[in-house]
């Protein structure tokens, strides 16, 4: 088979889909829309099934000027942009500003897609590391890219897989060394705890940088499938020029849509997985764990001399976690109550603490 060279031996990235009860593996919400919330993406879906016969708005205007008002800090439609989740999102960022002959960085252990955008459009991808608490040691971040002077800088913020979330001073430090584009990816921003900036702060100082957010996780939309991305209009008009005409369907503009509108009923759920998450966090360190600091709705936790036996022993009590991250640690994302509570049980069994 004539396929490029670079693929060949390589797989489809992603964690297994097993039907297990419960299912804390992909950090997704826990809660599906509210019935009421339910009927109104029903709704304004079948409000555009007569018209599927014609191509969806190619600017998703109304769900940009959507977008640009749920995020706030001054922003328009002309400074917001949408995809198919932050994923495609991003590989649109490095299909404008990455490519062949250009060079991505970013600080590991972080988000395991990147370097398979990079792959995928064929940027030359770098990979710094994170200092021992999974911060970015922002010396030798500046050092990296003095020495590698990359396209594109990726700073996530909460990080996957370990939570932790970028010190502000660090992420200006990088804005002002980095020759090209800063993107700071905020698929977690609203699960981060009180006093936890945004990068959306500095969209206005620093016309490279682009901050993507998603709707996976917070509004409960994973399966609806809507990344955005915000930043300066003529970084927005750049994606415009890689992505596919119609790339965006009239199903998805109108559900994602419809979910915005109840963006506060959302994010109050999102208050219950902040509280779920810092007790998650406060058990596992009172059963002996060691657990790293996080933003998000997941935790990182460790240190297993063996971790895959106690993911597999997990799995076997019905609780599918996220064998990732560095060695010797395990990821777990915030369930409801209930399987929070499963969880906690099967790892006692399994770890016997
Ligand atoms: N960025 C990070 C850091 C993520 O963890 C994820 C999903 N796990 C994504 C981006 C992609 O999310 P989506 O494509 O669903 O928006």
């Amino acid at each position: 088979m004539p396929l490029r060279d670079e693929l060949r031996h390589e797989v489809p990235y992603g964690a297994p889909q097993l039907d297990v009860p419960v299912q804390l593996n992909v950090n997704e919400n826990p809660y599906g829309p509210s019935a009421e919330t339910a009927r109104d993406i029903a709704d304004a879906v079948h409000a555009v099934a007569t018209s599927l016969n014609r191509y969806p708005d190619r600017e998703a205007t109304v769900l940009r000027t959507a977008l640009a008002d749920y995020l706030g800090h001054g922003l328009g439609p002309d400074r917001v942009w949408a995809a198919n989740g932050s994923n495609e999102v991003m590989q649109q960022i490095l299909q404008a500003f990455g490519g062949p002959g250009r060079t991505a960085l970013s600080f590991a252990p972080t988000y395991s897609m990147y370097p398979e955008y990079a792959r995928n459009t064929h940027t030359r991808w770098v990979s710094g590391r994170r200092d021992d608490d999974f911060g970015i040691d922002v010396g030798a971040a500046l050092d990296l890219i003095a020495d590698e002077q990359p396209d594109v800088v990726v700073l996530t913020s909460p990080n996957n897989p370990t939570g932790t979330a970028l010190d502000p001073a660090h992420a200006r430090d990088v804005l002002e060394a980095a020759p090209g584009v800063v993107v700071v990816d905020e698929a977690y921003a609203e699960f981060r705890r009180a006093g936890t900036p945004t990068a959306l702060e500095l969209l206005d100082e620093f016309p490279r940088l682009l901050v993507t957010r998603t709707m996976s996780k917070a509004f409960a939309l994973a399966g609806g499938r809507l990344g955005y991305v915000a930043g300066h209009a003529a970084m927005i008009d750049a994606l415009r020029i890689v992505r596919l005409p119609y790339h965006l369907s009239a199903v998805t503009q109108a559900a994602a849509t419809a979910a915005l509108a109840h963006a506060d009923e959302l994010l109050a759920r999102v208050d219950d997985l902040r509280r779920g998450r810092d007790e998650l966090a406060a058990r596992l360190t009172a059963g002996g764990f060691t657990v790293a600091e996080s933003d998000a709705n997941f935790v990182l936790f460790g240190r297993f001399d063996d971790r895959h036996a106690v993911w597999q022993g997990l799995l076997d009590r019905g609780v599918l976690i996220r064998e990732t991250g560095p060695d010797g640690w395990l990821r777990v994302s915030v369930g409801t109550p209930t399987e929070m509570d499963a969880f906690h049980r099967a790892l006692e069994e399994v770890t016997q603490r």
